[in-house]
């Protein structure tokens, strides 16, 4: 039988890099699937329904919260966030490796609801940076991009609480870095108990 798939919840305050690290580690881990959420904060240019989001009406979201289809949510700069649980459950049964990229409030319900979740932080280089990539993304106010900032300053002392921490110095070191992760992750004792004992057994 397969092994279950590891599940990796990825935060970082949003501009740190996280999407485009996250490609790279796609482009090399074909057994991993990305979490598509489903938000409330409407589409930026180039962005397409069921590809980066689901975008949601207030209302439908709320009743996919009261329905009980929500892994986690949360609420992030006046918007909804959250992560279908279904499409993550039926591909972690296939053995994928799937990701959450969610922010530092619905990370710590996936952790309560998933002790086995492995949690990753990543770390822009710098505030000066952090600011500068939000400010080139060029899409967002000036006064998005503040509280954007002062969120940052409040999620990251929370990367105390991940397993792991991960500086985007360069995208491929940070991207290596994840693979390694999630490569350590097949080998964890708690992922390998079935087949342990199966071993044991024949023994
Ligand atoms: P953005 O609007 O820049 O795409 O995302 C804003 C923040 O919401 C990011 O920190 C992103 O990781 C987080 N986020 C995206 N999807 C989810 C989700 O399903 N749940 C939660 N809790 N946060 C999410």
């Amino acid at each position: 039988m397969n092994q279950k798939g590891l599940l990796l919840v990825v935060s970082g305050p949003s501009g740190c890099g996280k999407g485009t690290v996250l490609s790279r580690v796609f482009a090399k881990q074909p057994n991993t699937y990305y979490s598509v959420s489903a938000t409330t904060r409407p589409p930026r240019p180039g962005e397409e329904n069921g590809v980066q989001y689901y975008f949601l009406t207030r209302e439908a979201f709320e009743e996919r919260i009261a329905s009980g289809q929500m892994l986690e949510y949360a609420q992030y700069a006046g918007n909804y966030y959250g992560t279908p649980a279904q499409a993550v459950d039926a591909q972690l049964a296939q053995g994928k490796n799937v990701v959450l990229e969610i922010e530092v409030q619905g990370a710590k319900q996936v952790k309560l609801r998933r002790p086995d979740a492995v949690m990753v932080f990543i770390m822009p280089p710098s505030m000066k940076e952090l600011r500068h990539r939000l400010q080139e993304r060029g899409t967002e106010a000036q006064e998005v991009i503040q509280r954007r900032m002062d969120t940052a300053r409040l999620e990251m002392p929370q990367a105390k609480d991940y397993d792991y921490i991960v500086f985007n110095d360069t995208v491929e070191e940070a991207a290596e870095d994840i693979c390694a992760i999630l490569r350590a992750g097949r080998c964890l004792a708690q992922k390998n108990l079935a087949r342990l004992d199966r071993a044991i057994q024949e023994a």
